[in-house]
């Protein structure tokens, strides 16, 4: 504990204090700010063309030892200090980019107070870069949009204007874990038996055979091992759970070391999940998983787990930037969130209804119902 607080201390410099991260990129012909364009897969100047590619990297991923968080500390070189501004309204933590001025927050349309604070914390290890641009994002969003026939047709319309959509880097942690587990529990087995049972047949009572389920249980006891790798966790509350979740899968196959020039001309939110906190999400995933082990392992037809023992051998984790195309605003008092998955064009958000349409359908149904009602009588008499 107090090896934190003497860190938060030296955290305390002050914003403008030389270890803050700054990621601005000049542009070598004109000095205005270069951005990652994801059509090229490389930086481009807004003001005068100017492009330079960046180059793929290919490497290993750093992986960090979460076990180390708790005790021993992580290296100083993995930790980072951002100027971040807070959402007072959703919570959202976003890094302030000097380039971009945010009079709203993108997660959840209220508006954005100037005030911006320094936040320390775990430095990415890897990101996905963006490869949909804005136009393809808008397009992905209003096919799906044009699918939600309950939809308010002025919210629809409203929703497709041309609108500007914020390209935000969602805050990931993904866990890697080397577990064996022991197991007791019982296999069951179904067999049938023939049971003669007394039926009275046109008014004759003789006996009938009977087939009847029974289950044998048996003592089952074993060892499973399983190797976890990339258990993704959300690192942030300020998008509910079930959006973030439908943007999977992700191809994190492809993660590529951090580089903050693919984060230029555009938002990256900060975690205010911890990577401890996130670990218990990604536990509970996990031994799911083992459950399912131990099912498999334990055979027959039906399976019984009495005790399960896990060990966790080697637990690492990284922190990920995952690029998420955002629309947020308000209509009618009601704030509608829409996200779309920055690799795949993946969507999901607020699923808005609308009472007249939904009233019209339900009169539609029951008039439909009532006619067909009537000409089956009209049949049968
Ligand atoms: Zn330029
Ligand atoms: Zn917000």
């Amino acid at each position: 504990m107090q090896a934190g607080s003497t860190q938060d201390a030296a955290a305390g410099a002050g914003p403008g204090a030389a270890t803050v991260e700054e990621r601005r990129f000049p542009c070598p012909a004109c000095g205005s700010d270069l951005r990652f364009d994801p059509a090229s897969q490389g930086m481009i100047c807004g003001h005068c063309g100017h492009a330079e590619p960046v180059p793929r990297v290919r490497a290993a991923l750093e992986e960090l030892d979460l076990r180390a968080v708790a005790g021993t500390g992580l290296p100083a070189g993995v930790m980072e200090e951002v100027r971040v501004a807070r959402c007072g309204s959703c919570g959202a933590e976003i890094e302030f980019d000097a380039g971009l001025h945010a009079r709203e927050c993108p997660f959840c349309a209220s508006p954005l107070v100037a005030d911006t604070g320094v936040s320390r914390h775990i430095k990415p290890q890897a990101q996905l870069p963006f490869l949909l641009g804005e136009a393809e994002a808008r397009t992905a969003m209003n096919t799906w949009l044009g699918r939600l026939w309950f939809a308010p047709s002025d919210l629809s319309k409203y929703a497709k204007a041309d609108r500007a959509l914020t390209g935000v880097y969602a805050p990931y942690w993904t866990y890697d874990a080397q577990t064996e587990t022991t197991y007791t529990g019982q296999r069951g087995t179904v067999h049938y038996e023939t049971r003669h049972v007394p039926v009275t047949v046109n008014g004759k009572r003789q006996m009938q055979a009977q087939q009847v389920a029974k289950v044998d249980w048996r003592p089952a006891r074993g060892r499973v091992s399983r190797k976890f790798d990339d258990v993704l966790v959300l690192g942030s509350r300020s998008l509910p759970k079930t959006y973030t979740d439908a943007l999977a899968p992700w191809d994190l196959s492809v993660l590529a070391p951090y580089d903050p020039r693919y984060l230029a001309g555009f938002r990256a939110e900060g975690y205010t999940v911890g990577v401890e906190d996130g670990y218990a999400e990604a536990k509970a995933a996990m031994n799911a998983v083992i459950e399912n082990d131990v099912r498999a392992d334990i055979g027959g037809d039906q399976q019984r787990i009495a005790a399960l023992d896990t060990e966790v051998g080697r637990l690492t984790f990284k922190h990920v930037l995952l690029p998420v195309w955002l629309a947020a605003f308000r209509y009618r008092g009601k704030a509608y969130r829409f996200v779309v998955n920055g690799r795949t064009g993946s969507v999901d958000g607020e699923r808005p209804y609308s009472t007249i349409k939904i009233a019209v359908a339900v009169i539609l149904g029951l008039a439909l119902a009532g006619a067909i009602a009537a000409l089956l009588i009209a049949q049968n008499s």
